[in-house]
């Protein structure tokens, strides 16, 4: 269906941070399919988990216990501090998941019309639930009547959301990202999330992250809560964790993990055996290739060359970044920057309308991270003269 506006290029091969499009023509992937393939391309680890497991078994359903994801589990709660996982297919069904968990911990503890704390400007996802999670009218608009149980909060403002809990003793959770990454890369001030478990520590909530653009390394830790020495009582997992396989995770530590028991919810298929090895080859190139420290370098490398670069010219706003969350913000919309980065065989994204935001592998070489910042100088400068 006419779901998407696309790109003209389409490419037929990919190599690390090198995408290859019908006519050989190679681009620089500053993109990585939207924070997906953080191994890059064709990443011979995880090519030959899905060789390896497709010759032997695919899927077998969750009617029976799979090995593979009793290792995933076991994988990811070690990295994650969190004490049990359910297995979905996309970051939306791993939020949907999250959701449910939190409206059941609502009724069991008596709560008839559970509310979740969402974000103004978060993006959550585009099935009913996680659209009306969404803090984004242009994403809404034309599926009302829209899930009723969220209750909208300013972003990065603690004092907003306590002022709502002490008015409202029907919240059970807050639903919110590390960063706001489809928002426009809104990086919060530190000790955010910090703040955010104190309070629900104080008002019996669950803290809920959505960690599906920032987990799995790309700022710099495995998940980002990580640099703040919390732990949520969920996260939510998607996105890179299978390298470009269709895996979601939403993972729960304490009574949290409790919460859900057989017959409440389910995917037919949900962790199986094909997605969880992928998603077990990543994790392990990633702990193998200390990939989360390597993001923070590489993160912090880009952003100051960024600076050097383009940080002067007056249509910057600013520059920032978490690990290889990268923003650069311009004083205009730049949507049409796409294409012509494309032209010139680089992949970026606009979001925000004046975000330009890059998304590179965590394995990108140096000087691929340098050439990243070459490309764009000379982009911009044609950009900004139109
Ligand atoms: N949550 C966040 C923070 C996201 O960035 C996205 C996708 O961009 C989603 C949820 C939805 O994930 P999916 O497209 O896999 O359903």
């Amino acid at each position: 269906m006419n779901t998407y506006g696309r790109q003209a290029v389409e490419f037929s091969r990919g190599e690390g941070s090198w995408l290859y499009d019908t006519n050989d023509k190679a681009y620089l992937d500053a993109l990585s399919g939207i924070a997906v393939c953080s191994l890059g391309h064709s990443h011979p680890a995880v090519t030959q988990a899905i060789c390896e497991q497709a010759g032997k078994l695919i899927h077998t359903s969750n009617i029976f216990p799979i090995g593979q994801q009793n290792l995933l589990a076991d994988t990811l709660c070690r990295l994650s501090g969190m004490d049990k996982v359910f297995f979905a297919n996309s970051g939306a069904e791993a939020n949907e998941a999250a959701i449910k968990l939190a409206r059941l911990h609502g009724h069991q503890k008596g709560i008839g019309k559970p509310d979740i704390i969402v974000m103004e400007g978060a993006f959550h996802g585009r099935t009913m639930a996680t659209l009306s999670a969404t803090g984004n009218r242009k994403i809404q608009a034309g599926f009302e009547p829209l899930l009723s149980g969220f209750v909208r909060a300013p972003y990065n403002n603690v004092e907003a959301i306590a002022t709502i809990g002490a008015n409202n003793p029907n919240v059970v959770a807050i639903l919110v990202e590390p960063v706001q990454g489809e928002g426009g890369v809104v990086i919060p001030s530190p000790g955010y999330l910090s703040q955010l478990r104190e309070l629900c520590d104080k008002m019996g909530w669950l803290l809920m992250l959505d960690e599906i653009q920032t987990g799995i390394g790309r700022t710099g830790e495995i998940f980002s809560y990580l640099h703040e020495a919390i732990l949520p009582d969920v996260v939510t997992s998607a996105k890179a964790l299978g390298n470009g396989v269709p895996i979601g995770a939403c993972l729960a530590q304490g009574d949290a993990a409790e919460v859900f028991q057989p017959g409440n919810h389910g995917s037919t298929f949900g962790g199986n055996p094909l997605a969880c090895s992928a998603a077990l080859a990543v994790l392990k190139t990633i702990e193998d290739e200390n990939l989360c420290d390597r993001a923070m370098a590489l993160g912090q490398r880009i952003v100051e060359n960024l600076q050097q670069t383009i940080g002067d010219k007056e249509y910057v706003r600013e520059i920032r970044g978490y690990g290889l969350m990268i923003a650069i913000e311009l004083d205009r919309d730049c949507g049409s920057l796409v294409a012509a980065a494309l032209d010139d065989g680089l992949i970026i994204n606009v979001t925000a309308g004046n975000v330009i935001r890059l998304l590179p592998p965590l394995t990108i070489s140096n000087d691929d991270a340098d050439l990243l910042v070459q490309k764009l100088n000379p982009l911009l400068d044609t950009f900004a003269q139109q």
